[in-house]
């Protein structure tokens, strides 16, 4: 009785195994990509707070982000791709657009007074053509929304567009367009 059973089991995996050995890996993948959906949607969540805010408030854009059609610059007379979008508004005020730390704060004879900021997810944000007094200094932690400068003509390399920030946005070191990421076009 003891082998009639045990030959009838061998029996069964012979006929069947490869169904059952079939059967296992499918189970095994199907696991596999259940649990990488749920660790996915778990990364997501817990990742970091992108809500950006705008860099000046009731801006209108007076120089928009061109990365292929070159645009031309009034103040050096010539054609040039502007890797940035520029604001103006009736508040010189400059805001964070996110969370982050100020990783420099320099002068640059053409993009005037800049502050450089690095968030998190990759992002860098650059503001330039700010007044002298930055009132933020490099190391410092920010929130978005929080003030950091106030726009000027210090961008000597676009004084023709008078006072005004020149706002750049970076995602892991490449040129982005800040309208994909912040409503600056509504006022
Ligand atoms: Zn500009």
């Amino acid at each position: 009785m003891e082998i009639g059973k045990k030959n009838a089991f061998v029996d069964f995996i012979k006929k069947y195994g490869v169904y059952l050995a079939v059967g296992i890996v499918v189970f095994a993948v199907a696991l596999t990509f259940t649990l990488l959906a749920t660790l996915n949607g778990s990364v997501m969540t817990e990742g970091p707070n992108l809500n950006f805010t705008l860099p000046m408030e009731n801006a209108t854009v007076i120089k928009d982000f061109s990365d292929t059609e070159l645009q031309e610059n009034t103040t050096l007379n010539q054609w040039e791709a502007h890797l940035a979008v520029d604001l103006a508004s009736e508040s010189t005020d400059v805001f964070a657009v996110l969370d982050g730390t100020v990783a420099s704060v320099e002068y640059d004879i053409l993009t005037g007074n800049t502050i450089t900021i690095e968030h998190e997810g990759g992002f860098v944000s650059v503001y330039s053509s700010l007044a002298d007094q930055p009132t933020v200094q490099k190391g410092d932690k920010v929130s978005a929304g929080d003030k950091i400068g106030s726009a000027s003509e210090s961008a000597t390399g676009e004084l023709d567009l008078g006072s005004h920030l020149h706002f750049t946005l970076m995602l892991n070191n490449d040129y982005v367009d800040p309208n994909d990421y912040l409503n600056l076009q509504s006022k």
